[in-house]
């Protein structure tokens, strides 16, 4: 299965994945934790280029076209392969990450951003995502709380920005109904992560 982890700022995603990953490796799953963008050398490579806090003149279709060449080079390199050994792929962020980021809140159009990514990925979507919803405003409340994280150009942005990318999620919530589940990410992080584990625990269960 390959399951990927969505949400804005300070949602969780991180930690919560960590938490899974872990309980599922005890219950026996043969699991791989693994992130967007990132993962593997190039994409991260490409990752320090798009949020490098120096490059303020980042243009809206390169940072979608460099996202989706990540992408890209993460799924045949990484994401496939362990999918073919029949791991449960866990990843930080994908496609709808760039559908509500670049797509919606950059108002780059997300049918526009959903195309480059479709010759990316060529037809590899994800069998179950979790929407880890929080009000942006508490999420950025926690990151500002949390001084060991990486800094990084999006830091920059506005609150009307992150209200944006929220918007986003909800909307693709509804386009992709099948696909996408949302976990009320506001309660303690222990609460968010038995939610998540249960959804996951029960999809594979079908
Ligand atoms: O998930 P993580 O916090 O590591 O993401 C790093 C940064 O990249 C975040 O600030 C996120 O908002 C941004 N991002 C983005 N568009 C994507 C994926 C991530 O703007 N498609
Ligand atoms: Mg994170």
């Amino acid at each position: 299965y390959f399951i990927t982890f969505e949400g804005g700022e300070g949602a969780g995603k991180t930690s919560i994945l960590q938490t899974i990953s872990t309980r599922l490796i005890q219950e026996g799953y043969n699991v791989i934790i693994t992130r967007e963008p990132g993962g593997i050398e190039i994409a991260e490579k490409i990752r320090q280029i798009i949020l490098d806090p120096d490059h303020t003149a980042m243009d809206g279709r390169t940072e979608a076209l460099l996202y989706a060449a990540a992408r890209r080079q993460h799924l045949v390199e990484k994401v496939i392969p362990a999918l073919n050994e029949g791991k449960i792929v866990l990843c930080d962020r994908f496609i709808d990450s760039s559908l509500a980021y670049q797509g919606y809140a950059r108002g780059l159009g997300v049918e526009e951003v959903f195309q480059i990514n479709e010759f990316a990925i060529e037809g590899c979507m994800p069998d179950m995502t979790l929407f880890f919803d929080i009000e942006p405003e508490e999420g950025l409340k926690r990151i500002a709380a949390n001084k060991d994280r990486e800094q990084n150009r999006l830091d920059l942005e506005q609150i009307d920005f992150h209200n944006k990318v929220h918007e986003a999620y909800k909307q693709l919530l509804n386009r992709f109904p099948d696909r996408i589940y949302r976990i009320d990410a506001s309660p303690q992080m222990e609460v968010v992560a038995a939610s998540a584990y249960n959804k996951v625990i029960s999809f594979m269960d079908e």
